[in-house]
């Protein structure tokens, strides 16, 4: 097994400082992920290298939209989570079970090979999803230093539920990562996901701080975290902390322990959505639903840029492969992702410009008028 990063030795056990948990673990027994173990006074990763998921996915399957538009990437997990979500779509994986002793399942990979898988199979990124990354932290990590090192691209998928310790570990290697805001009541966090909401929304912070690019999921329970108030809080903490924050809202559909939820209707997106953008978010996208809700859209003066249907990008005249971003003529500059050639739309003339940096306008130059 592999030795733990983020832990500390206290009097009555192994204090895991890994995520907001901060499990105090006595010898011999799992945090509350089951992913780490006490042995002999070490903390071990119980799941280094050992996945239980690897597929090449869209990356708007993450969903990301502002990042590397239309590539594939290359998605692991091993088994484990920090959450006990009553919904969890990928309960057979995140969910260890309390009494599965020793070698837990999966496929054993080095981070040599994920990388070669990944370049092997073209994509331009490896996300670290499906279960919480942050429980698998260790082999995430060293997959992204070499990743990164090979001209990779590295995404979280993730719950938000880091350490701030651990975030700014894996920002230098991190280009973006997508955050739940399941819900703004720590009631909601407690009762659906065994979790508190504070950790959750200091990470979104902290990433923003330390310039990942940070897109935000929230998925619409009806009845439990879909009020107008309710939403209304998520947008104005997602405002405070940046505007340009894309906000997915997405449907939920009866899963896991909550069978007895109906399906999210499409009317509860289109509030969302209309909140949102009433509070001043750039973006804010209906997921999960079918087609509608997840163009890009010209903040300033709302014409297309991009059109998508499902996972696929619809506007075939965009540079696909490479990283999207719009840069409004009708409104001011917002930062761009790991952007070499950005949409610029200049009240509904666009072009296709080359940036040098991308950290002001100045270094904008139009080179050529799209068709
Ligand atoms: S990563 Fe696991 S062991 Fe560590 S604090 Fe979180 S739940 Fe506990």
């Amino acid at each position: 097994m592999h030795e733990a990063m983020f832990y500390e030795r206290q009097e009555k056990g192994l204090r895991c400082r890994l995520c907001g948990h901060n499990c105090l673990i006595s010898e011999g027994r799992t945090g509350i992920c089951g992913a780490r173990e006490n042995r002999n006074g070490v903390l071990y990763s119980r799941v280094y290298g050992k996945l239980v998921a690897e597929h090449v996915d869209p990356i708007e399957k993450k969903p990301l939209f502002h990042v590397l538009s239309g590539s594939r990437s290359y998605s692991i997990a091993t088994m484990g989570c920090n959450f006990r979500c009553l919904h969890c779509q990928n309960a057979s994986i995140s969910q260890i079970p309390k009494d599965l002793q020793g070698e837990l399942p999966g496929t054993q990979r080095t981070p040599e090979e994920v990388v070669r898988m990944a370049l092997d199979t073209g994509c331009q990124s490896i996300s670290y999803t499906y279960v919480e990354p942050t429980i698998f932290f260790e082999f995430a990590y060293d997959c992204s230093v070499l990743a990164a090192a090979r001209g990779l691209k590295n995404i979280f998928v993730s719950n938000g539920y880091m350490s701030r310790e651990a975030a700014e570990t894996l920002a230098p290697v991190l280009t973006a990562i997508n955050i739940d805001i399941k819900a703004f009541s720590d009631d909601f966090y407690k009762k659906v996901c065994g979790a508190r909401l504070q950790p959750v929304l200091d990470t979104v912070r902290t990433m923003r701080e330390l310039g990942v690019w940070v897109e935000v999921t929230t998925l619409l329970i009806p009845g439990m975290n879909d009020s107008r108030e309710e939403l209304q809080n998520i947008a104005s903490f997602l405002l405070e902390t940046d505007k340009t924050i894309p906000w997915h809202v997405t449907a939920f559909y009866p899963s896991h322990r909550m069978l007895d939820v109906p399906p999210t209707p499409r009317s509860s997106l289109q509030l969302a959505h209309q909140i949102g953008r009433d509070s001043g978010l750039d973006f804010v996208y209906e997921g999960n639903i079918g087609a509608g809700g997840e163009d890009t859209l010209c903040p300033g003066c709302g014409s297309q840029l991009i059109s998508r249907a499902g996972f696929s990008i619809g506007n075939k005249s965009l540079p696909l492969g490479k990283a999207v971003i719009s840069l409004s003529g009708c409104t001011p500059f917002f930062p761009a992702v790991q952007c070499e050639w950005p949409f610029l739309c200049l009240a509904n003339r666009p072009l296709l410009i080359r940036v040098s940096r991308m950290a002001n306008t100045a270094a904008v130059k139009p080179s050529r008028t799209l068709k």
